[in-house]
C-alpha cells in the first residue's frame, strides 16, 4: 500500500474507534437515565464513510479535472519549504474552507450534499465522518482551486484540506465545554455545536475550519448560550434510518422542486439560491424563520413576553 493511503488507513480506523468509545459510553449514559440510544445515527454515519470509500474508487471526482486547470494555468509555482509558507497556506486553505461551508449551506446544489453531515439529530463524533456520498460530484474543488492556480500543488491542497477536516473530528462532541480565550480565535466543539443547531438564532453560523477569526471578520460568528440549548439536526428533522434515504432525499426534494418550476430562472434560482427558497418567497429560509419568529413575538400580548 502506498504510504499515504496506510496513514489515511490507520487515521481513519482511529477516528472510527474512538466514535464507537464514545458511543458506548453514550448509551450507557442514556440507559441509566431510562432512554434509548440512537443507534442508527452510528450505522448510518459508518454507512457514509463506507460508501464514500467505495465512490472514491470510481474515477468520477471533479477535483481531478478543476485542479488540473487550474494548475496548467496557475500564475507561481510555490513551495511549501518554510514556516512562513506553511503559516500562508494554512491561512489561505481556511480562507477557502470557509467560503466553501458558507456556500453549502447558502447554496441549494451544494446542500444537498452537505445536509447530510447535517442530518444527525444527536452530535457525537460519528458525525465527523457523515460528510455525504455526493460531494465530489458537485465541483466543490473549486473553492480550493485558487490555491492551485497561486501555485501550490493540488496533492498539497488535498493534503492542507484533510488535516483540516481531521482537526474538526473533535468538534463534534456535546461534552467539551467552553474552553476560554482558544474560543476567540480557533474553532471549538462550543462554537460547531451552534453550527450543528436548528434553533432559529443559530442556522447559518460558525462556518470555519480550524479558525473562528473568518467568522468573526465576515459576521457569521455565533456564540453558544447557556439561555439557548442547542438542539442538534436539520430545521426539518431526518427520520429516516435508511442510509440511502439519508444521502439522496435532498437531491429528491431539489430534483421534484425544478421540475415543478414554472420557467428556467425559477429552476436555476431553486439550484443556486438557500435551501428554502420558493417563487412565492415564503419558503422556510433562514431569514423567513427568522422573520416569522420575530413577528409571532411581536403579536404575542405584552404579559407572554
Ligand atoms: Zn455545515
Ligand atoms: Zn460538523
Amino acid at each position: 500500500m502506498h504510504n499515504f493511503a496506510k496513514i489515511a488507513f490507520f487515521v481513519t480506523s482511529f477516528i472510527v474507534a474512538v466514535s464507537l468509545v464514545e458511543a458506548c459510553f453514550l448509551a450507557r449514559k442514556a440507559r441509566k437515565e431510562g432512554k434509548a440510544y440512537p443507534w442508527h445515527e452510528v450505522w448510518m454515519s459508518l454507512a457514509d464513510l463506507a460508501g464514500r470509500k467505495l465512490f472514491a474508487l470510481l474515477p468520477l471526482s471533479l477535483a481531478t479535472p478543476i485542479f488540473s486547470f487550474a494548475w496548467e494555468h496557475r500564475i507561481f509555482t510555490v513551495e511549501i519549504n518554510s514556516a512562513l509558507m506553511v503559516l500562508l497556506l494554512f491561512i489561505g486553505q481556511e480562507f477557502c474552507y470557509y467560503w466553501y461551508h458558507r456556500a453549502s449551506h447558502r447554496i441549494r446544489f451544494f446542500w444537498a450534499t452537505h445536509a447530510v453531515h447535517h442530518s444527525p439529530n444527536e452530535l457525537t463524533l460519528g458525525t465527523a465522518y457523515r460528510l455525504g456520498w455526493t460531494g465530489k460530484l458537485t465541483g466543490t474543488a473549486v473553492f480550493f482551486a485558487p490555491l492551485v492556480w497561486l501555485g501550490v500543488r493540488p496533492e498539497v491542497v488535498l493534503a492542507a484540506l484533510s488535516f483540516n477536516l481531521l482537526y474538526q473530528f473533535w468538534l463534534h462532541t456535546t461534552w467539551i465545554p467552553k474552553l476560554g480565550w482558544f474560543e476567540y480565535v480557533f474553532n471549538t466543539p462550543s462554537a460547531h455545536r451552534v453550527h450543528h443547531a436548528s434553533n432559529i438564532d443559530y442556522l447559518d453560523a460558525n462556518f470555519g475550519g480550524v479558525l473562528v477569526i473568518f467568522d468573526r471578520l465576515f459576521g457569521t460568528y455565533v456564540e453558544e448560550r447557556a439561555d439557548e440549548p442547542c438542539v442538534y439536526g436539520l430545521t426539518t428533522p431526518t427520520t429516516t434510518h435508511n442510509p440511502i434515504v439519508n444521502q439522496f432525499e435532498h437531491w429528491v426534494s431539489l430534483a421534484r422542486d425544478i421540475a415543478s418550476a414554472r420557467n428556467l430562472w425559477a429552476a436555476i434560482s431553486y439550484l443556486a439560491l438557500p435551501p428554502g427558497w420558493s417563487p412565492d418567497g415564503k419558503g422556510d429560509t433562514t431569514e423567513n424563520l427568522r422573520r416569522q419568529v420575530q413577528e409571532a413575538h411581536a403579536a404575542a400580548p405584552v404579559t407572554n413576553r
